[in-house]
């Protein structure tokens, strides 16, 4: 039987009902109070291009998992 990988829900993806505050959360999650960094595009709702993520994207290797920082910024 061949499955079909568009009505999978893998974790990474799934949506969040509130800040994951202190905890991880994967580059296309989101959340309600998501807030765009500057360099982000309008289509880009993700916890990637939050304000409130760390990612760690000032240092040379950046997170494939970041954790949730709101309310505090990390990065404009
Ligand atoms: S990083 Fe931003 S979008 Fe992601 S859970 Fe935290 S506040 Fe919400």
């Amino acid at each position: 039987m061949r499955k079909d990988m568009r009505s999978h829900c893998f974790a990474e993806d799934s949506p969040l009902k509130e800040p994951r505050v202190g905890g991880s959360v994967w580059p296309r999650q989101c959340c309600p109070v998501f807030t765009p960094r500057a360099a982000a595009l309008p289509e880009e709702r993700a916890c990637w291009y939050c304000k409130y993520a760390d990612f760690h994207l000032k240092e040379r290797t950046s997170l494939d998992v970041g954790i949730c920082c709101w309310p505090k910024k990390q990065i404009d």
